[in-house]
Parts: structure tokens; C-alpha cells; sequence
């Protein structure tokens, strides 16, 4: 099946949205709503970036991300056609409450953002930035993840996910979506590594 337009089939088609890296220690899946949510802003707000931080929980071992909501776009936040503060209004709020209503098990795990009419490839200023969130210990997300939203003139939506290790740098992952053959909406029950 054609994967070229992701954007849009893949959301139809019962793929789970999954990235790994090539050592396959990083896993990162993220929620079709998430994804959905995620392009459609990204739309709404073009030809401007914009973005927000992204909520999700991580396996016990610290290598397999779950991506499941968006935090609000914070009203501080300021997207031009090449760059993108990601304010900070409201935040600290929003993930308290959310680790007290979530009992702990949804927190930061990074941040997304566009790069409308670019491609979904970090800036130095995208690495200088996921790399201090890394590294800030008051953050305690020291490995961060960064979806990049890329709009080509092809009218092809790209992704690009990384992860940003306190102690590894930037690591890039690589698409390894899995296809739901059997026609069920449940996510597979089946390992993603062997
Ligand atoms: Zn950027």
C-alpha cells in the first residue's frame, strides 16, 4: 500500500504510528489522535510554525515512548515562518494536574513543532534547545523527544522523530509502522521487538 501521502492514509488505514532507532533501543509510538491533532494545527496555523509539549508515559526501561495527548498551546508561544518560541503560560499547571489526575502515568516526555514549506529536520536551535531540556534535571526528562512536522512543496506532510539523550546527543529514528492486517481497531498485543 502507498505510503507516500502519510498525512492522511495513515490515519484510515489501522496503522499503529511507530519510529525506532536503528540500535531498535528507542521505540516512540504515537496515538492517531495525537497525530491527527498534531497535523491539523499544524495547518491551522501555517505558514507560521507552531507546536506544543507533548504528553505521553515511557516503558520501565526508558527506551519505549508512548506519545498519547498535546498540552495546550501555551498563549505565550510565538511561531514566524522560520522559528518557534514554545511559551511557557500555563504548563507547570497543566502537568501538575495531569500527574495527579493520571496517578504519575502521563507526563512531559517532549515537544513537537512545524517547519511549514521545510523539511521535519531539527535546526540548531531546535538541538541546542531539546538538548537543554535533556539536560535540565528540574525537567527530569533526560531522554526528550522532538516530532518535527514538515510540509514540503509537494504537498506531502513529513515526519521526523528524534530523541534527545542527556548522555547519547541526538538520535534520529527511522518510520517502522505496523500494519493492523486483521480487521480490529484494538493496538497489536504483539511485542515490537523480537
Ligand atoms: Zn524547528
Amino acid at each position: 500500500m502507498c505510503r507516500k501521502s502519510m498525512g492522511k492514509r495513515i490515519l484510515t488505514d489501522g496503522t499503529t504510528l511507530m519510529w525506532q532507532s536503528d540500535c531498535q533501543k528507542y521505540t516512540i509510538r504515537l496515538s492517531n489522535t495525537c497525530f491527527l491533532k498534531i497535523l491539523e494545527m499544524a495547518q491551522a496555523h501555517s505558514p507560521n510554525e507552531v507546536g506544543t509539549s507533548l504528553v505521553g508515559c515511557y516503558s520501565d526501561n526508558g527506551f519505549e515512548a508512548s506519545v498519547i495527548d498535546l498540552a495546550p498551546l501555551s498563549l505565550d508561544s510565538k511561531g514566524s515562518r522560520t522559528s518557534f518560541y514554545r511559551g511557557i503560560a500555563g504548563l507547570r499547571n497543566f502537568f501538575t494536574k495531569l500527574r495527579q489526575t493520571s496517578s504519575g502515568k502521563r507526563y512531559y516526555v517532549g515537544e513537537w513543532h512545524s517547519h511549514p514549506g521545510a523539511p521535519s529536520f531539527p535546526s540548531q536551535t531546535d538541538d541546542k534547545n531539546q538538548l537543554a531540556i535533556a539536560k535540565d534535571t528540574n525537567t527530569a526528562c533526560p531522554e526528550c523527544i522532538l516530532i518535527l512536522i514538515g510540509h514540503t512543496l509537494s504537498n506531502v506532510d513529513e515526519i521526523g522523530v528524534f530523541v534527545y539523550s542527556r548522555k547519547r546527543g541526538r538520535i534520529p529514528l527511522a518510520p517502522a509502522h505496523q500494519s493492523e492486517d486483521i480487521a480490529d481497531s484494538r493496538p497489536p498485543a504483539v511485542p515490537m521487538r523480537n
